[in-house]
């Protein structure tokens, strides 16, 4: 599934659009998580892009008197083609017409998402959103109040995107090991000391994720044309049975939630 870091990379690789005149946007499959709006196609007709940014795992594109609102879901990617170049993959279900190129949206499984609204900061899928995890908003007095306040473990925490957003599986994990955190330690035990080492550890493994260009999960492509890559060193996730990179000892694996959780016994308490 991309992640935060494929987001802002498959954002980084669009932006170059902004300015640019969208002439059309032409859906070849509306069935996607939600069915996409055939209005879309007429009034995104023709309109200058204002600006592009990313909040959460949502690409959104500003037009004059409306908000494109994406998210890949599960395995959707962007990739630009040529305006000449007719080369068309299953999947593609949606396409945005430049004049001299086409940012293509292509989602095998379909669980991603395009909606145009007015209102952006109050749309359903935006408002209740947490802070950005690179972002000043996110920090240890932040998040020590919201584990004083938790009944819950600090990776369920960590995960819940209305406490912050962008911290996936793999970078829950990943950033509780290099906290040296124990994923079911109850939130409410935990200390100032340690949100401050769990708040700098999630931004040192999304930032190392991000400035290598997104994790390589399967279906990921960046717009591009490359494939993402989760070149990062992982520490713990996936590495069940495999050997601690810090103490040597075997990575544990338990799921919370039904989602796959990887530490270290003797480095995470
Ligand atoms: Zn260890």
């Amino acid at each position: 599934m991309p992640e935060l870091p494929e987001v802002e990379t498959t954002f980084r690789a669009i932006e170059k659009f902004k300015g640019k005149t969208l002439l059309k946007i032409k859906i070849n499959n509306r069935n996607l998580r939600w069915k996409v709006d055939k209005s879309i196609e007429i009034k995104a007709k023709n309109q200058k892009i204002l600006d592009i940014k990313r909040r959460a795992k949502y690409i959104i594109i500003e037009l004059k008197n409306a908000y494109l609102l994406m998210h890949l879901g599960m395995s959707g990617n962007l990739r630009i083609a040529k305006k000449n170049d007719n080369y068309f993959l299953k999947h593609d279900h949606i396409e945005f017409v430049f004049e001299k190129e086409r940012i293509i949206y292509n989602d095998p499984r379909r669980f991603g998402s395009l909606h145009i609204t007015k209102d952006i900061e109050n749309h359903i899928l935006i408002r209740n959103l947490g802070p950005e995890p690179l972002s000043r908003s996110f920090n240890s007095n932040y998040l020590f109040n919201l584990c004083f306040e938790s009944k819950t473990n600090i990776k369920t925490l960590l995960m819940n995107q209305k406490n912050v957003v962008g911290i996936g599986n793999i970078y829950a994990s990943e950033t509780l090991f290099l906290a040296k955190i124990h994923p079911l330690k109850e939130a409410n035990k935990i200390n100032i000391d340690d949100c401050k080492l769990i708040v700098n550890s999630a931004k040192k493994v999304l930032k190392a994720a991000i400035k290598l260009g997104g994790t390589t999960l399967k279906d990921f492509y960046s717009a591009d044309g490359n494939p993402g890559y989760f070149k990062i060193k992982l520490n713990v996730y996936g590495r069940e049975d495999l050997k601690c990179n810090k103490c040597n000892s075997k990575i544990k694996k338990v799921n919370v939630n039904n989602r796959a959780t990887f530490y270290c016994l003797i480095c995470q308490s």
